[in-house]
């Protein structure tokens, strides 16, 4: 009878537990079919968290776009999605602020990141900027998203007579770039700088442009703050096109169980919610005003690993020597640099 006793315990305790779960996947936002998930759930500890179902693109607000793929993200099903009218690629769950406040303080305490393993990039941006500005004359500069201000540092000592401002969301970062490099910093999103009303020669979005929930209106304020002879610089990855081939490959030799337990996809990073092909790029930039548009292999981001950094270092000589020798067609590092002129 204590036996009996025991068992029917855990089977009350069980479906219970189940019950809880299943109230944690009805809370959380994706998953129509909450009860494949149990076991999943289970396994990694799913707990209720705040986000909001976003399906139709944000940036043309048009129709729910055509889904590429799945993955699980800070327990919430997220979907891949590209827009059919404007070709952007989104992710179709937004997690609340909480989560976006702890993730950018925590992601900018690692030095040897910016120090090391940033620095071939920021040289790269510091030799296109050279392309774009007279480095004897004066001009202003803003960083959005700059994190601790390294990039706004070196703009800073390479061309002594620019103006920099380097903003940024986590409070921790501004502070650091103020003390440490004596930076004018901005506290605040791409919406906060809306409000300043200021013009840039130089409006640099490195890494960062992905993050921006409302891409529209970004874009929007990105193109005010560009002076009438200035320049927009964006540094984001190149990955879509290859995430998309993968993608299609898989859909078609996985099952229909298999493709609907999708937890992730190989080559995004599930922190990024906004996804850019070279074409909605071009198309987009050109419809705010801009020409000249230009495309740049973007150096790497240096592994830690000796043999890694090496192989890194070679694979970009063969990627810039691609890049020359189709006169600028052949793009194959995983980032891109990309460059705007304002139409006058
Ligand atoms: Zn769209």
């Amino acid at each position: 009878m204590a036996e009996m006793d025991i068992v029917m315990d855990r089977l009350m305790n069980n479906n219970k537990h189940n019950d809880e779960l299943l109230e944690i996947l009805c809370y959380n936002k994706g998953f129509d079919n909450p009860e494949r998930w149990l076991n999943y759930a289970r396994l990694h500890s799913f707990k209720k968290r705040e986000a909001v179902y976003c399906p139709l693109c944000p940036d043309c607000k048009g129709e729910e776009g055509k889904v590429i793929g799945q993955y699980i993200h800070f327990n919430q099903l997220v979907r891949l999605r590209k827009c059919r009218l404007c070709g952007l690629a989104y992710s179709d769950v937004l997690l609340d602020e909480n989560f976006w406040a702890e993730y950018f303080e925590d992601v900018y305490k690692n030095e040897t990141y910016f120090v090391e393993q940033r620095n071939l990039i920021y040289k790269g941006i510091i030799s296109i900027i050279s392309k774009l500005v007279n480095r004897s004359r004066s001009f202003t500069a803003i960083d959005i998203g700059g994190a601790k201000g390294h990039l706004s540092h070196l703009i800073s000592s390479y061309f002594p007579k620019s103006d920099t401002t380097l903003t940024d969301i986590s409070e921790e970062a501004c502070r650091y770039a103020k003390e440490y490099f004596s930076l004018r910093v901005i506290c605040c999103d791409i919406d906060g700088l809306k409000k300043l009303n200021k013009k840039y020669t130089l409006v640099l979005l490195i890494d960062s442009l992905y993050y921006s929930p409302a891409i529209n209106d970004a874009w929007k304020t990105i193109s005010q703050m560009v002076d009438d002879d200035g320049s927009l610089i964006l540094r984001l990855p190149n990955k879509l096109w290859g995430v998309i081939c993968c993608q299609k490959m898989l859909r078609l030799i996985s099952s229909k169980a298999r493709k609907g337990m999708q937890d992730k996809i190989i080559g995004i990073n599930p922190e990024h919610i906004r996804f850019f092909s070279v074409r909605y790029l071009r198309d987009r930039i050109s419809n705010l005003g801009f020409h000249s548009f230009t495309v740049y292999p973007s150096p790497p981001l240096l592994p830690l690993h000796p043999l890694k950094r090496v192989l890194a270092r070679l694979f970009w000589i063969l990627a810039i020597s691609l890049y020359e020798l189709s006169f600028g067609k052949v793009l194959i590092t995983p980032s891109i640099i990309v460059t705007a002129k304002k139409r006058v």
